[in-house]
């Protein structure tokens, strides 16, 4: 495979038929048939080798993860997935590599049914941009804007995971760690295949009053939700769901809390949900199989504030929305 025949290839390998793709790949551009009465709902994010992904990296991993971040951002709305268009940048074709990059995007794509129907190559440093098209019905997307005094704060998952895997890998040097319990490899998973929660955000509908993915640090992230809402948050750091492979390698309790709080990469959902819908938010979730837990709750005021010692997270990145007192 050549790098100029990728984009069809992938096209063609994802074999994904959709029938609002009225003419895919091959021409000057694609022709697509939006869903009536709904929105689209649209996103694009680049990783960019040594700075959204270590060097090194399996090419199946960026991949899957130039998708995964994508679908986040789509589930975070509560839109349904449906196209997607791939720029790809490298420094050389190398065919191996791009085989194995196929292999990560297609396997993703096909499990939430995404088309690949456009894309382009081009020589140049490893960078891999992918845009995401879906769609959500007028009134059911989900924003940052919506969370209200009284609204409870949950998260998907286990934050903080990505970022202890990261830490593992850069520490490894690509050297093969003793990793009898398989802590490391499941961390360094949750790094390189984080699982974008589709499911979970089209069962949000309806349900949550704001939502937004976990890319940069719970914190942080939670703060584009307080910050759109014109609310505070307060979060229990004694609530937060703590993987056992996280807590099983992190040197002390307060590194783990600095994990999950300031951690980036999870690619979970944090969302606020109205007291009053919290019965039904668990009837639409318990089939999913998707671990939540309420961490807090919406406050008035500005920023996010965690109950404990905040000393020990100011030395970490991601941090800036912790140590924020209420914002001019
Ligand atoms: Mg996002």
């Amino acid at each position: 495979m050549d790098e100029f025949d990728l984009i069809q290839r992938l096209a063609r390998t994802t074999a994904v038929p959709r029938a609002d793709v009225v003419l895919g790949i091959g021409d000057d551009a694609a022709l697509l048939a939006p869903a009536r009465g709904k929105l689209l709902a649209v996103a694009m994010d680049t990783l960019v080798e040594g700075v959204h992904f270590p060097v090194g990296t399996a090419a199946d991993a960026i991949g899957w993860k130039a998708l995964a971040v994508n679908l986040s951002d789509l589930a975070a709305m509560g839109a349904e997935p449906a196209w997607a268009t791939l720029a790809l940048t490298l420094p050389r074709a190398e065919s191996a590599w791009l085989a194995s990059f196929a292999r990560g995007f297609v396997r993703l794509a096909r499990r939430h049914r995404v088309a690949l129907v456009g894309g382009d190559t081009t020589r140049g440093p490893l960078t891999v941009t992918v845009q995401v098209h879906g769609f959500v019905p007028k009134r059911e997307a989900i924003t940052r804007s919506g969370a209200r005094v009284g609204d409870a704060v949950y998260v998907s998952g286990t934050p903080g995971d990505a970022a202890a895997g990261l830490a593992l890998r850069m520490a490894a040097h690509g050297r093969r760690q003793r990793d009898p319990a398989g802590n490391r490899e499941r961390l360094v998973a949750r790094l390189e295949y984080p699982a974008p929660r589709v499911g979970l955000g089209l069962a949000l509908r309806g349900v949550a009053s704001a939502a937004v993915d976990v890319s940069d640090g719970l914190l942080q992230d939670l703060g584009h939700v307080t910050e759109g809402s014109g609310v505070g948050a307060h979060i229990d750091a004694a609530a937060l769901p703590l993987s056992r492979a996280l807590t099983a390698v992190c040197d002390d309790a307060a590194q783990c809390l600095r994990h999950a709080l300031t951690g980036g990469d999870d690619y979970e959902l944090a969302f606020t949900v109205p007291p009053r819908r919290e019965r039904l938010l668990a009837q639409r979730v318990a089939p999913l199989g998707v671990r939540l837990t309420r961490i807090g709750e919406i406050v008035a005021g500005r920023g996010v504030r965690v109950d404990g010692a905040p000393a020990v997270l100011a030395a970490a990145g991601g941090w800036r929305h912790f140590r924020s007192e209420p914002r001019g």
